[in-house]
C-alpha cells in the first residue's frame, strides 16, 4: 500500500470507528472551553489568627488589636461547642468588626476512627456539638484530623473506608448547621494518615459525592506541614481547589521552627501563587509560635507586613 492509500484507509477507518463510539463529552459545550483557569482577579488575602498568640487580657482586647492590625477574622477553639460561649464570641466579633474563621478542633483522641462503639459515639456527639457552635458563630468550618499517630489501630485503607462510611451523614449535619468539616493534612511526624492537600481534597470530594447536600466536607493547607510533605506549594493549593476552606500560616522547619512567618527562612510566595490561581478568599490564619524574647505586638505586625509583601510578589 502506498503512503497516500495508507492515509486514506486510516481516515476511513477513523470515521467508521467514531461512528460506533458513543462520545459522552461534548467539547463544543464545555464551560472550560476558551476560558483561562486563572482566578487571581477574584483572590483576596484574608489575614486572621488563632487567639492564643494575640496579646490581650480578654477576647475583646485581642479582637481590637487584630482589627487595628488589619486582620479580618478570628479562628477559635473547641470551646465554641458551648452555645452561650459561641453567642458571646459572635457579639464580640460583631462589635470589633471581624468575621469568624474556622474552629480548630483536632482529632478528639482519634475517637471517631475507632471500632469501639461507645468511644466512637462520644467523638461523634462532641463533633456535632462543636458543629452546632460553629454554625451559631458563623464559622467557615471545624478543622478535623482523623487520627494522630498512635490514636487509631486502623490501617490507611481502613481509615479511608470508615470516613466514607460515617462522614457523609456528618457532612450533611455540618451543612445543616451552615458550616463544614475541614480535613487538616499533617506531616508524617504527627499523622501517617492524610498528609497532603490533594489527598484530603480527594477524600472530601468522595464524602461530598456520597452525601445528600454535597457540600459539607472541605480541606485546608497548613504551610508548616506542607513544607515537609508537599513537593510544590502552588500545585498543592491548586489541588485543593474549590474544596480549600482554610489556611494555617507558619514558617517551616528552619530555626525557629513553626514560627511567625518572616522570622525564619520560609517563603510564602509559591503557596500564595496557588491561592491566587484558585481565587482563594478564605481565611489565612496564624497557627505558630513567637520567640519569647521578642515584643509580640511588634513581631505580629512585622509578620503581617511580610505576608502582604509576599502576596504582592506572588505573580502568576
Ligand atoms: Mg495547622
Amino acid at each position: 500500500m502506498k503512503r497516500r492509500e495508507f492515509l486514506a484507509a486510516g481516515a476511513a477507518a477513523a470515521v467508521a470507528l467514531s461512528s460506533r463510539i458513543d462520545l459522552k463529552a461534548e467539547v463544543t459545550d464545555s464551560t472550560y472551553d476558551g476560558k483561562s483557569a486563572n482566578q487571581q482577579a477574584n483572590a483576596h488575602l484574608c489575614l486572621c489568627s488563632q487567639l492564643g498568640i494575640i496579646p490581650g487580657k480578654d477576647v475583646e482586647e485581642k479582637f481590637a488589636k487584630m482589627k487595628a492590625w488589619g486582620m479580618e477574622a478570628a479562628e477559635f477553639g473547641g470551646d465554641v461547642a458551648d452555645p452561650e460561649r459561641a453567642a458571646n464570641y459572635k457579639k464580640a466579633l460583631a462589635d470589633a468588626g471581624l468575621k469568624a474563621a474556622a474552629v480548630c478542633w483536632g482529632s478528639h483522641g482519634g475517637d471517631l476512627m475507632s471500632f469501639e462503639k461507645e468511644r466512637k459515639q462520644r467523638g461523634t456527639d462532641d463533633l456535632k456539638k462543636v458543629l452546632e457552635g460553629a454554625g451559631i458563630l458563623g464559622c467557615t468550618g471545624v478543622i478535623y484530623v482523623p487520627a494522630f499517630n498512635g490514636q487509631s489501630p486502623l490501617t490507611n485503607q481502613e481509615i479511608r473506608k470508615m470516613l466514607l462510611d460515617d462522614f457523609p451523614a456528618l457532612a450533611d449535619f455540618a451543612a445543616e448547621c451552615g458550616t463544614t468539616i475541614i480535613f487538616e493534612p499533617l506531616n508524617r511526624g504527627e499523622a501517617f494518615f492524610l498528609r497532603q492537600v490533594a489527598d484530603g481534597a480527594a477524600i472530601a470530594r468522595d464524602i461530598n459525592e456520597a452525601s445528600e447536600k454535597k457540600c459539607g466536607m472541605a480541606v485546608m493547607g497548613d504551610f508548616y506541614h506542607m513544607s515537609i510533605e508537599e513537593t510544590d506549594m502552588m500545585g498543592a493549593f491548586i489541588s485543593g481547589g474549590k474544596l480549600l476552606k482554610h489556611v494555617h500560616l507558619a514558617g517551616g522547619v528552619s530555626n525557629p521552627r513553626r514560627t511567625l512567618p518572616g522570622l525564619n527562612q520560609s517563603r510564602f510566595v509559591e503557596g500564595f501563587r496557588g491561592l491566587k490561581y484558585i481565587g482563594y478568599t478564605g481565611p489565612c490564619s496564624f497557627e505558630c509560635g513567637c520567640p519569647g524574647d521578642l515584643d509580640r505586638e511588634e513581631a505580629i505586625q512585622n509578620s503581617l507586613n511580610f505576608l502582604r509583601k509576599e502576596y504582592e510578589l506572588a505573580v502568576i
